[in-house]
C-alpha cells in the first residue's frame, strides 16, 4: 500500500481492498521503524490518527464519502493543528498547541483525510537545506549524506520515503519546488492567494503560500481541490472560485507555447542537470509543445530583493513571540526587557536572528526608502518581465534548482551560498505566480527538478502539463534505494 499514488489509494478505499485503519497503520509502522533515518517527522499521535481513520472508514461505509476520506496525508508542522503542538521547526513554539485548526486542516478534516502527522521544516521556514532545524536536520532519502531541501524538508522526505502518501508544504521562495526536486517528488506552489493563509504561521506574509506535495501532479490535483478556495478569514485570498484540478489532466499539449528564459539556462547550471531539463523539454516538444526563447531581464535582481522583501516582513511578523503571550518564556525575568531579550536569546536559532536583524534594519527609519521601497519597486519589474513574457508563450520552464541535493552541513556556515539555491524559484514568489517541480531525472544518483511556471491562477494547465510529461515519462515513478520496499 505504502507504494501507491494517491489516486490509487483512493480507489483500493472505495473498492474495498483496505480500510484507512490498515492503510493508517500500514504507514505508522513504516514512520516508527524507518524514520529514525530520516527525522522526517517531529510529531505524530497515533491514538488520533487511528480514531480519524476509524471515523473515515465509518464514513465510507455509510455510502459519504469524500474524495480523500481516509487518507493519511502528513503536514508541514507550520499548519495549526487544533489540540496538536505546531512547532515550526523553532524552540520558541515547542510547547505551542493551537487552540484552532488553519483553514487547509479544516479542509482536509471535512473531507475525512487523516492528519498522519506534523513533518520537519527549517525553522519559521527559513532555509533551503531543512538543517535550521530545532528538531534536527532531515536526511535525503536518496543517499542520507545529502540534504533533502528545505524548507518543507520533512514533507518531502516522508513522501520520497513513502512514509506518507502526500504531503503539504509552504513556499516563500521555493521551499515546495526546492525540497521537492531534491526528492524526486512532484510539488507545486498556487497562485499568491489561491489556498488560505488562516492558521499558516507567517514568514513573509506577502509571499507566503501552502501547497500540496506527492508522488506525482495527478496526486497533486487530488490534494490541491480540497486545500484551494476562497476563504473570508484570510484578506489575502483571491475570490475567484476554485477550479477542478483534475478536470483537465490528459489534455493535449498540440500548440501549447512554453517559454525558456534565457538567464534560467546560463552560468550557474550545472551542466548535467541542464541536459535532464533539455530531454524533458524535447519530452514536452514531442507532444505538440513549442519552445519559444524568452528574457526574464531583471532575474539577477530577485535575490537581492527578495532577500530584503522577505526578512523585513519576517522581523515585523516574528515581534508577536515576546514570551507574553504564547510559545517559549525564559525563566524568572527580571523585568520586562530582560523578558523580551532573554526569550527571544532562547527562542530563535540563527538564521532567524540574522533575518531579524536584517529586516530590521532595512525597516528602519533613514533606511526605509533605500531598502524596503526600493526592493518593492525592483519586485515590480521582476513581475512586469513575467506579464511580458506571458504575452507570449502559456508557460515558462527551467531548472528548479541549479544542481541536485548537496551533502549535509556543505553550506551551513555560508548564508550566501545557502541563498544561492533559490535563484530559479524566487521570481514566481515576488511575482506571486505559481510554480511546479516535477522529477526530471537523476545526476549521479540525485533527483533533479523541471521547474514549470504559469500564468495567475493557471495551476490547471501547469498540472496537466505536468501529468502529460509523467504519462510519458517515468522519472516519478522511482523510488530511493534506502526507502525499503524502493527499487531505482
Ligand atoms: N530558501 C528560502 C529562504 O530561506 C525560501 C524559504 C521558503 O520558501 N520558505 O527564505
Amino acid at each position: 500500500m505504502y507504494d501507491k499514488s494517491v489516486a490509487q489509494l483512493v480507489a483500493g478505499l472505495r473498492d474495498k481492498q483496505f480500510s484507512s485503519v490498515e492503510l493508517s497503520r500500514c504507514f505508522l509502522e513504516r514512520i516508527a521503524r524507518l524514520d529514525s533515518t530520516y527525522n522526517s517527522f517531529i510529531s505524530v499521535d497515533e491514538t488520533a490518527v487511528l480514531a480519524a481513520a476509524g471515523a473515515a472508514d465509518k464514513r465510507i461505509a455509510a455510502g459519504n464519502a469524500a474524495t480523500l476520506t481516509g487518507i493519511p496525508i502528513a503536514h508541514k508542522d507550520i499548519f495549526c493543528t487544533d489540540g496538536m503542538r505546531t512547532s515550526c521547526g523553532s524552540r520558541m513554539l515547542d510547547n505551542f498547541v493551537p487552540p484552532y485548526d488553519a483553514t487547509l486542516i479544516a479542509h482536509f478534516n471535512r473531507e475525512g483525510a487523516v492528519v498522519l502527522g506534523k513533518t520537519n521544516m527549517d525553522e519559521f521556514a527559513m532555509g533551503s537545506s531543512n538543517e535550521n532545524s530545532f528538531y534536527g536536520a532531515v536526511s535525503n532519502p536518496w543517499d542520507t549524506s545529502l540534504v533533502p531541501g528545505g524548507s518543507s524538508g520533512g514533507s518531502a522526505a516522508a513522501v520520497a520515503a513513502m512514509l506518507a502518501p502526500a504531503a503539504t508544504g509552504t513556499d516563500t521562495g521555493g521551499s515546495i519546488r526546492q525540497p521537492a526536486a531534491f526528492c524526486g517528488i512532484t510539488g507545486i506552489k498556487p497562485t499568491y492567494g489561491r489556498v488560505s493563509r488562516l492558521g499558516m504561521v507567517a514568514f513573509a506574509s506577502s509571499l507566503d503560500q501552502a501547497g500540496p506535495m506527492a508522488h506525482s501532479a495527478e496526486d497533486c490535483a487530488l490534494l490541491l481541490n480540497c486545500m484551494a478556495g476562497h476563504d473570508p478569514l484570510d484578506s489575502t485570498s483571491s475570490e475567484l472560485p476554485a477550479e477542478d484540478y483534475c478536470a483537465g489532466l490528459g489534455g493535449s499539449l498540440q500548440g501549447l507555447r512554453i517559454g525558456l528564459p534565457r538567464e534560467y539556462f546560463g552560468d550557474g547550471l550545472d551542466t548535467a542537470t541542464a541536459r535532464c531539463i533539455q530531454d524533458s523539454l524535447k519530452e514536452l516538444e514531442a507532444q505538440g509543445a513549442t519552445l519559444v526563447e524568452v528574457s526574464l531581464p531583471h532575474s539577477h535582481l530577485t535575490i537581492p530583493t527578495y532577500y530584503i522583501i522577505a526578512p523585513a516582513e519576517a522581523s515585523t511578523n516574528l515581534s508577536r513571540f515576546d514570551g507574553v503571550r504564547y510559545g517559549h518564556r525564559c525563566a524568572n525575568p527580571v523585568d520586562l526587557h530582560d523578558l523580551y531579550t532573554r526569550t527571544r536569546e532562547e527562542g530563535f536559532g540563527a538564521e532567524v536572528k540574522r533575518r531579524i536583524l536584517v529586516g530590521t534594519y532595512a525597516l528602519s527609519a533613514g533606511y526605509y526608502d533605500a531598502y524596503y521601497k526600493k526592493a518593492q519597486q525592483v519586485r515590480r519589474l521582476i513581475k512586469q518581465d513575467f506579464v511580458d513574457c506571458f504575452s507570449q508563450v502559456d508557460v515558462i520552464a527551467g531548472p528548479t534548482t541549479p544542481g541536485p541535493a548537496f551533502a549535509l552541513g556543505a553550506k551551513s556556515d555560508d548564508p550566501l551560498a545557502m541563498y544561492l539555491e533559490d535563484i530559479y524559484t524566487l521570481a514566481a514568489n515576488l511575482a506571486g505566480l505559481p510554480g511546479m517541480s516535477v522529477p526530471a531525472g537523476l545526476v549521479g544518483g540525485r533527483p533533479v527538478g523541471l521547474q514549470l511556471i504559469g500564468n495567475y491562477f493557471d495551476e490547471a494547465r501547469l498540472l496537466n502539463v505536468g501529468h502529460r510529461f509523467q504519462q510519458a515519462t517515468d522519472w516519478h515513478q522511482r523510488r530511493p534505494a534506502t526507502a525499503p520496499g524502493g527499487t531505482q
